[in-house]
């Protein structure tokens, strides 16, 4: 059984554009978690030029989706890697088969997740956000012109580094890796969704039209939870509400980031 298993072990999903990158680095600015974030650790690879990352920059710039088995490869060693410290998953696993991977692996620690978060973000909403991004590409940190623009225009409020355009958040390479949201990493949220009915049940969560308060908290232990708004600052209370009322023993931050 998992009593006494106070490790998070947590995964955030979303359509792209959805705002996992956001929802990510403000956790982190609250607790002293394991991000792995499945698009930087290729992107990683693309910089170095590495034989993955040669694959990636195709597959990346095409829309398409990297095999399930170099992704589990690659993430599944870094998971390992953790141990017992708390830990959260943005895009990974994002297909069936990924996740399959990924539940007999935790299986064979003897452990199972304890959260699959769904950014339940409307489509229309998401293409303009996409179009509107800027990022810092080594550390995966995300901007929006509109809603959350860096404090030096061009420029990384952490590092001071460059920001730049992703070459996948163009409108043509959005609506492929839409489609492939749809066609591959909707059926996994099934998967989740049907394991949780079946025993700890689902929590539904409408930002838009509730105040993250305590009958927002569902039963404390849905394995899957949809989140539904239309902006990260909407989502935020109630993530960072489910997450700390789930896991009341994470240790904070030692440093805040900027
Ligand atoms: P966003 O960053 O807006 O959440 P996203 O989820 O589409 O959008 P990333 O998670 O950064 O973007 O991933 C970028 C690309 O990397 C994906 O479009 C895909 O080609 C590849 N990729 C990332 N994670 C995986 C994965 N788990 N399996 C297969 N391919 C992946
Ligand atoms: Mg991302």
């Amino acid at each position: 059984g998992q009593e006494g298993d106070t490790q998070m072990r947590m995964l955030l999903v979303g359509c792209p554009g959805s705002g996992k990158g956001t929802q990510s680095t403000r956790l982190l600015n609250e607790y002293d978690i394991t991000v792995i974030a499945a698009g930087d650790v290729l992107r990683s690879h693309i910089r170095r030029g590495t034989e993955i990352g040669k694959r990636a920059d195709e597959v990346i710039k095409a829309g398409g989706l990297m095999p399930d088995e170099v992704m589990m490869e690659l993430i599944g060693t870094e998971v390992e890697a953790l141990g017992d410290r708390d830990w959260l998953l943005d895009g990974f696993p994002r297909t069936s088969g990924q996740a399959k991977m990924l539940d007999a692996l935790l299986e064979t620690k003897g452990k199972q997740l304890k959260a699959v978060v769904n950014l339940d973000v409307p489509e229309e909403v998401i293409l303009d956000r996409i179009l509107q991004r800027w990022t810092h590409v080594p550390s995966g940190r995300v901007y929006n012109l509109s809603f959350n623009p860096p404090k030096v225009a061009g420029k990384d409020d952490v590092t001071g580094e460059a920001l730049v355009q992703r070459e996948d958040d163009n409108a043509e390479t959005f609506g492929k890796r839409l489609a492939s949201f749809h066609k591959q990493t909707e059926p996994m949220l099934h998967h989740y969704r049907t394991k949780a009915e079946a025993s700890t049940g689902v929590l539904d969560i409408d930002a838009k039209n509730t105040k993250a308060s305590a009958s927002t908290l569902g039963r404390g232990d849905e394995l899957y939870v949809n989140l539904r708004g239309d902006e990260s600052k909407q989502i935020w209370p109630h993530l960072f509400q489910i997450v700390s009322h789930r896991f009341p023993n994470l240790p904070k931050a030692k440093v805040k980031a900027a």
